[in-house]
């Protein structure tokens, strides 16, 4: 988790949407940021997805603005469960298997 916050430290690389967190893990533990996704249930959850060449899916939970579920819906991915997300990734990762 991100130690900082913008109020007390100022403006960090951790702290989400930057992309430093995903950036440490995937030098960590020698991930494909191409071949990533990340889901969460709001938009700063997966914002950073374009930016490190991974692509986001929003499951949206009760609390997540109806504003983000259009953000996600037009530029990245809206699941309406978690394991809708796992579906799909696991039936792109085949199609992409078949090519
Ligand atoms: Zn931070």
């Amino acid at each position: 988790m991100c130690p900082h916050h913008p109020d007390a430290t100022g403006a960090c690389e951790c702290r989400k949407p930057a992309p430093g967190m995903y950036v440490t893990a995937a030098g960590e533990l020698g991930l494909d940021l191409a071949r990533s996704y990340l889901i969460g249930n709001r938009w700063n959850d997966i914002a950073a997805a374009a930016e490190l060449g991974a692509r986001g899916i929003l499951v949206p939970a009760s609390g997540t603005p109806p504003e983000e579920i259009a953000r996600a819906e037009a530029e990245m991915a809206v699941a309406g469960t978690l394991g809708e997300a796992a579906g799909r990734i696991v039936g792109l990762t085949a199609r992409a298997a078949e090519r």
